[in-house]
């Protein structure tokens, strides 16, 4: 079936503005620019990662880094079409604390995620996907709402306050930076495993 991509924001109502606008936690002084979701409306798949990086923060796209380009060949590896997927983070700009010259990602703290699960909300119920993703401990607590870690969560079934339902997997980052070839390869089994399933539940 041939999908319509859209490469732009999904709308927001103008009475709430956007998150290009938005000053709803201090976020936006560290970010160059809001960096909302990206894929087909009516996507089957929405994925759900934690904050922009610092490649996303400058393009002003998510997961156009280095995780993006292995979360699409971990996609592709199980039978997942990355342009059929809508791909977001829980929170919309990119934080970081500064060592030397670099900016090194900050993970949202709990009034960054409270404050940023409303664009998050919008983009749920504008895509309206069967199933959600969710990428990292981080941006599962930003859509169930609670915090559970990734073991336990994988062994229940999860459903979006929407009523949609939930895979909770890792972060490609954390393949990237596992230290030891073995736990790269379990943490890889994993994920193609958990988006096997999310293929499956999909219908797609
Ligand atoms: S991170 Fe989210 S809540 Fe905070 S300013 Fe940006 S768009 Fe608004």
């Amino acid at each position: 079936m041939q999908l319509h991509i859209l490469h732009t924001a999904p709308e927001f109502s103008r009475d709430e503005g956007s998150p290009a606008t938005c000053r709803r936690c201090i976020l936006w002084r560290e970010g160059t620019q809001a960096v909302v979701g990206e894929g087909p409306r009516g996507a089957p798949l929405m994925l759900v990662g934690e904050a922009p990086g610092t490649e996303e923060d400058r393009a002003g796209h998510p997961f156009v880094g280095p995780s993006g380009v292995l979360l699409r060949e971990l996609l592709g590896e199980a039978g997942v079409d990355p342009a059929r997927v809508f791909m977001t983070n829980a929170v919309k700009h990119f934080g970081y604390q500064l060592r030397g010259r670099r900016r090194m990602h900050r993970t949202p703290g709990q009034r960054e995620l409270q404050a940023c699960n409303l664009w998050l909300r919008r983009e749920l119920e504008q895509i309206a996907p069967r199933v959600i993703v969710t990428l990292g401990t981080t941006a599962l607590k930003a859509v169930l709402g609670e915090r559970l870690a990734i073991v336990a969560a994988r062994e229940r079934s999860l459903a979006a306050p929407e009523g949609i339902p939930v895979i909770a997997t890792y972060h490609p980052l954390a393949l990237l930076r596992a230290p030891a070839q073995e736990e790269k390869s379990a943490l890889r089994r994993t994920i193609l495993a958990d988006f096997g399933r999310a293929l499956r539940l999909a219908g797609t």
